[in-house]
């Protein structure tokens, strides 16, 4: 593989940063990479893990003559990123950023992009439920999408070459507008974590069922949501805060379905319990058709999920 950029700074060095570095490093993607993370214990890991080739001690030192600048923070604080890095970027560089949420994050960030410098919008649809700089791996983006969200009069060279980049880490690249991308992910991401969240919380909250059966008997339906619910707590807060009005109305056509299906439960409804079975396992194999995750019976978790 070729090299797709000079020199590319990442600033945040959590999981998605720390599996760029790896999948860039293997395709020899980038000439040198160049980090940056808020605290001192973050940056301190990542020089002694040799994560990037320089870790500077500013966001601001860090984009410094760079080629391509990642923002790989949480979706809330892209904006006072941006705010920060804005004067030192250079000239004809571009700016990209890896947030689940893309419409806040390009109303916070277009602000403060210079002139002559582009901005190219990413999601990786890939993740973990771990987080910081040890976390990473190299095959996380392996066969997931990125979805290129370009904004008005993005630069068309601009975007193949993210695109690019994407490619080379393992992505399949797609391009979205950025409110259908924030209306698929409520769809695809959001509202089932946020569902995963309240079924732990419902757990817990059981008296009568006490907390160590809970962990005993955790078959895998329980034990799939724990998963998602063990995300990292200020990201998907910045989620929901960032993605309000797609989440919520994708929330109000699942609770008229639950209605539904308790309304089912209740009258002994079987036909409809079973049609609607039988339609949501065809999504489930349709899901594994189009190679996004395996047949295996724990539902094919290894250690990367789609998220
Ligand atoms: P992570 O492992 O928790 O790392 C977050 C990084 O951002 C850390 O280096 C942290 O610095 C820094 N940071 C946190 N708050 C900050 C602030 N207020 N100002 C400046 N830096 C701050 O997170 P991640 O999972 O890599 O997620 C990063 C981004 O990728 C998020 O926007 C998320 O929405 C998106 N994303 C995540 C996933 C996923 O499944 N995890 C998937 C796709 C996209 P310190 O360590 O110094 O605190």
């Amino acid at each position: 593989m070729t090299q797709v950029y000079g020199r590319v700074a990442l600033i945040g060095l959590g999981l998605i940063a720390s599996s760029m570095c790896h999948a860039m490093r293997r395709a020899g993607l980038a000439g040198e990479i160049v980090g940056y993370a808020r605290s001192q214990e973050t940056r301190d890991i990542a020089r002694e893990i040799a994560l990037c080739d320089r870790i500077c001690d500013s966001a601001a030192e860090a984009v410094d003559g760079a080629d391509l600048v990642v923002l790989c923070v949480p979706v809330g604080a892209m904006g006072a990123v941006a705010a920060e890095i804005g004067p030192a970027l250079k000239p004809g560089a571009t700016v990209s950023d890896v947030g689940s949420v893309k419409r806040t994050v390009i109303d916070a960030v277009s602000p403060h992009i210079p002139d002559g410098v582009h901005f190219i919008p990413a999601h990786p649809l890939a993740g973990t439920e771990h987080s910081g700089p040890r976390s990473g791996f190299t095959e996380l983006f392996d066969n997931r999408f990125c979805i290129i969200v370009p904004v008005e009069g993005s630069d068309r060279d601009a975007v193949e070459r993210v695109s690019n980049l994407w490619r080379g880490m393992g992505s399949n690249v797609d391009e979205m507008d950025p409110d259908h991308h924030d209306l698929v992910l409520a769809v695809t991401s959001h509202t089932p974590h946020l569902i995963a969240y309240t079924m732990v919380g419902v757990a817990d909250d059981l008296s009568r069922v006490t907390d160590s059966e809970v962990i005993k008997y955790s078959a895998a339906g329980f034990r799939d949501f724990t998963r998602i619910a063990a995300s990292d707590p200020t990201m998907w807060r910045d989620v929901f805060l960032n993605n309000k009005e797609a989440t919520l109305e994708i929330l109000g056509r699942f609770t008229e379905e639950l209605f539904a299906l308790q309304r089912a439960i209740r009258q002994g409804d079987g036909d409809h319990l079973f049609d609607y079975f039988t339609h949501t396992r065809a999504i489930r194999r349709s899901i594994i058709e189009a190679g996004q995750d395996t047949d295996a019976p724990d539902f094919g978790r290894g250690s990367a999920a789609s998220k």
